[in-house]
């Protein structure tokens, strides 16, 4: 290695990368973690099993441990794998958007389906129709439509002596009638699932074609609700998962592995008994929840934030000082992949945008080891300065780097743009740059 290389390469590992010996330790905490959260123990393993291989080797952040980098990696996996973001209610294309309700007695499903109408004619103004079809428990009616009242919503119901199918079927033939935008259809419950319990509710779907198909699950019940999800999954296909007791003490582990196991998204959280007490579903809180190490997430997440400060001001001075080589390059663009993308800080910078080339200095994960691969075979006098690269040389480097050399054209291309990008930023924006990384 080069001296310059060996320097650079310092740089980036900076305290260091992850070892088997870091990955052992915060594992073992990580996994007992999981279980505790009631996260199954499948789903545990797999998602130990996939960390490892992702964090051995990456880099830790100055001014955190290893155990700590470990953890984000571990949230971040969390994330990902329950969803990455919020997802609402599915909409029909035509009027009503019908909800079909469906869960183990208890879970929730009354009390959700008046915090969703809630909701709707809160943020939308909708014109909710509730429909009583758990004819097995007269208070089961009861209860929907003193929620009716309170909301000022419709409910529609036969009392109990009528087929759930039957009442389903005119609840439908009124909502359409008064043009309701949203039918709510409530369903009955056993305490565990039973076959006449999905038949009636298969009946039911058939029926009313339902947009979504909601499975309640009270997180309190940790592996069992794991369990519910994907027997009502493989019965009825659910399209949401509403998570309910959330207020309670359980870390929710059920929301990951209901969500590795069925795929299916969890788009509501109940946190408590009142009309009020319903939240969209962030993947992120539920991970940091999950997890239980909020207070280590927000130090990496600091410690993110200065490492990019860090790297950013090392650009300014790369820029200032006018010698923005291929090597710097290359190390810019790994380092833009970590920051996210190149346009973002493009919009920053006032006039920079409207550029020609601005919008051109964006990779895929891809395409940035190809080009990786591309300068590792130039000579360093080669990457010091690109105006040497001949067609000859450039057809030299396309086969040391199993490339195309249209691939290598297109390299120095980008590279020539950035770099006349960066003395742009240079001459005319230096008063943008210095705000913007002094902030
Ligand atoms: P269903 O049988 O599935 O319709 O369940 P219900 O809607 O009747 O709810 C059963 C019980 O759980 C009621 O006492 C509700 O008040 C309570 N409940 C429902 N959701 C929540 C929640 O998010 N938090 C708490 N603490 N209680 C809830
Ligand atoms: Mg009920």
């Amino acid at each position: 290695l080069t001296e310059r290389l060996k320097a650079t390469f310092k740089k980036i590992s900076g305290k260091g990368r992850i070892n088997q010996s870091d990955l052992d330790n915060a594992m073992r905490e990580i996994r007992t973690a999981l279980l505790e959260a009631d996260v199954s123990l499948k789903v545990t393993r797999q998602i130990t099993r996939r960390v490892s291989d992702e964090a051995l080797g990456a880099h830790v952040l100055d001014s955190i441990t290893p155990d700590q980098q470990i953890i984000k990696i571990v949230d971040d996996e969390l994330i990902k794998v329950m969803g990455d973001e919020a997802s609402e209610l599915n909409k029909s294309k035509h009027i009503p958007t019908i909800v079909l309700m469906v869960g183990l007695q208890g879970a929730g499903k009354t009390t959700a389906v008046g915090k969703l109408a809630r909701r709707l004619v809160k943020e939308n103004n909708a014109r909710p129709l509730l429909i009583a079809a758990d004819v097995y428990r007269p208070a089961a009616i009861d209860q929907l439509k003193t929620l009716g009242e309170t909301l000022k919503v419709p409910v529609y119901d036969e009392g109990t002596d009528v087929d759930p199918v039957e009442i389903v079927k005119n609840g439908l033939d009124l909502a359409r009638k008064n043009n309701n935008d949203y039918v709510f259809i409530d369903t009955a419950g056993r305490l565990t699932i039973d076959e006449q319990l999905m038949d009636e509710l298969k009946k039911i779907k058939e029926l009313s074609q339902p947009t979504e198909i909601l499975l309640v699950v009270d997180a309190m019940t940790g592996q069992t609700a794991v369990d519910v999800a994907n027997d009502f999954n493989d019965a009825l296909g659910i399209t949401g998962v509403v998570l309910t007791k959330l207020d309670g003490d359980t870390r929710g582990g059920a929301a990951l592995s209901i969500r590795y196991d069925t795929g299916v998204p969890i788009k509501f959280v109940g946190t408590g008994e009142k009309l009020s007490d319903l939240d969209v579903f962030y993947p992120d809180r539920m991970a940091s929840r999950i997890l239980g190490m909020g207070d280590i997430l927000s130090l990496v997440d600091k410690a993110q934030e200065q490492y990019n400060e860090q790297q950013a001001q090392e650009l300014a001075r790369k820029i200032q000082e006018n010698n923005f080589d291929l090597d710097d390059f290359i190390e810019q663009m790994d380092q833009v992949q970590q920051m996210g993308p190149m346009d973002e800080l493009v919009k920053m910078i006032p006039g920079l945008s409207d550029m020609p080339g601005a919008a051109n200095i964006q990779f895929g994960d891809k395409d940035f080891a190809h080009m990786r691969a591309i300068v590792s075979s130039m000579t360093q006098e080669e990457r010091m300065n690109a105006d040497v690269l001949t067609p000859k040389r450039r057809r030299r480097i396309a086969a040391g780097s199993g490339r195309d050399v249209m691939e290598v054209n297109r390299l120095i291309k980008q590279y020539k743009q950035t770099s006349t990008l960066m003395n742009k930023m240079q001459k005319g924006n230096m008063g943008a740059m210095d705000q913007m990384f002094a902030g």
